[in-house]
C-alpha cells in the first residue's frame, strides 16, 4: 500500500490552555516513543504499513497564546499542499486553530468529537481559549457544518445550553450504552480526546472521568467511519498521569488505526 495516502504526523506540544493539570505538552514525544517501541509493529489491524508515515516533528511553540497562530499557519501550509494532518496534542485547545486552517478547504465538514466532556463553556476560569472552550469558539466561527460528540459523561447546564444553541448532537455514555452510534458522512474531521476512553484503560489524562468507552469500542468506531477523513487529532495525553506507559500505548495504537483509516479514501475498512 502506498504511503502517499497516509496523513502527515505533527506534534503540537501545547498545554498552556489546560484548566487543571499541565503535562500534555510532553504527549507527542512520548506517543512517538510508544509507536517506535519494539513491543509492537507498525501495521494497523487492516495491514496498512504505518512505517511510511511522514513525521513532521513538533511545532516550535512557546506554550502561550501565540501558539494558536503558529498551529493555524502550520496546518494551512500542509493543507495547501494536499497533505492531511494527524496532529498529536497537547491539550484539546489545539483543535480550534487546526479547524480554522482546515475549514476554508472543507466547508461542509462534519466534526466527530470523542470526549468525556462537551468542551462547550463560553469561557472557563477567564480563558476563552481554554481546552474547555475550544468547541464553542469553533462553532461561533461556523468551522463545522455538523458536530457529533461521543463518550460524553461530564455535562453541565451551561454546556447543555450551548449544545442546544449550536445544534451539537451528543451521544452521551447512557445513549452509547443503549446502542446508539453516530451516523456521519464525509468530509470528516476526527478529534479524539483520550479522556473519552475509560480511565481504567487510559489513566494518563488530566481529567479522569469513570464510565467511559473501551479502547476496542473506539477502534471499531474509527475503522467503520465513512470517508474521506480530511484530518484528525489525538489530544490530552498527559504522561505525568500515566501508569507504566499504558496510555502512551493506547495513543500509539490509535495513531496506527487513524492513519490507516485516513489512508483508505472512501469505504470503511470493515
Ligand atoms: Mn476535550
Ligand atoms: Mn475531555
Amino acid at each position: 500500500m502506498s504511503s502517499a495516502r497516509l496523513p502527515v504526523l505533527l506534534g503540537v506540544p501545547h498545554d498552556a490552555s489546560s484548566s487543571f493539570l499541565r503535562g500534555a505538552a510532553l504527549g507527542p514525544s512520548r506517543i512517538r516513543e510508544a509507536l517506535a517501541s519494539p513491543s509492537s509493529n507498525l501495521y494497523s489491524e487492516s495491514l496498512e504499513d504505518i512505517a511510511g508515515l511522514q513525521d513532521h516533528g513538533d511545532l516550535p511553540l512557546r506554550n502561550g497564546a501565540g501558539d494558536r497562530a503558529v498551529i493555524e499557519a502550520a496546518i494551512r501550509d500542509r493543507v495547501a499542499t494536499g497533505q492531511r494532518p494527524l496532529s498529536l496534542g497537547g491539550d484539546h485547545s489545539i483543535t480550534y486553530p487546526i479547524l480554522r486552517a482546515l475549514a476554508p478547504t472543507h466547508p461542509g465538514l462534519t466534526l466527530l468529537d470523542i470526549d468525556a466532556h462537551p468542551d462547550l463553556y463560553t469561557d472557563f476560569q477567564g480563558d476563552r481559549y481554554s481546552h474547555a472552550c475550544w468547541l464553542t469558539r469553533t462553532l461561533e466561527e461556523g468551522l463545522a457544518r455538523r458536530v457529533v460528540q461521543v463518550g460524553i459523561r461530564g455535562p453541565t447546564p451551561e454546556q447543555e445550553e450551548n449544545a442546544g444553541h449550536f445544534g451539537v448532537e451528543i451521544i452521551d455514555m447512557r445513549a452509547w450504552a443503549a446502542g446508539k452510534r453516530p451516523a456521519v458522512e464525509g468530509p470528516l474531521y476526527l478529534t479524539l480526546d483520550l479522556d473519552g476512553i475509560d480511565p481504567g484503560f487510559a489513566p494518563g489524562v488530566s481529567h479522569r472521568e469513570p464510565g467511559g468507552l473501551t479502547v476496542r469500542e473506539v477502534i471499531t468506531l474509527i475503522q467503520t467511519l465513512p470517508g474521506p477523513l480530511v484530518g484528525a487529532d489525538i489530544v490530552e495525553y498527559n504522561p505525568d498521569q500515566d501508569w507504566q506507559d499504558l496510555t502512551a500505548r493506547v495513543a500509539a495504537k490509535l495513531v496506527k488505526e487513524v492513519a490507516s483509516r485516513m489512508a483508505t479514501p472512501d469505504s470503511p475498512a470493515c
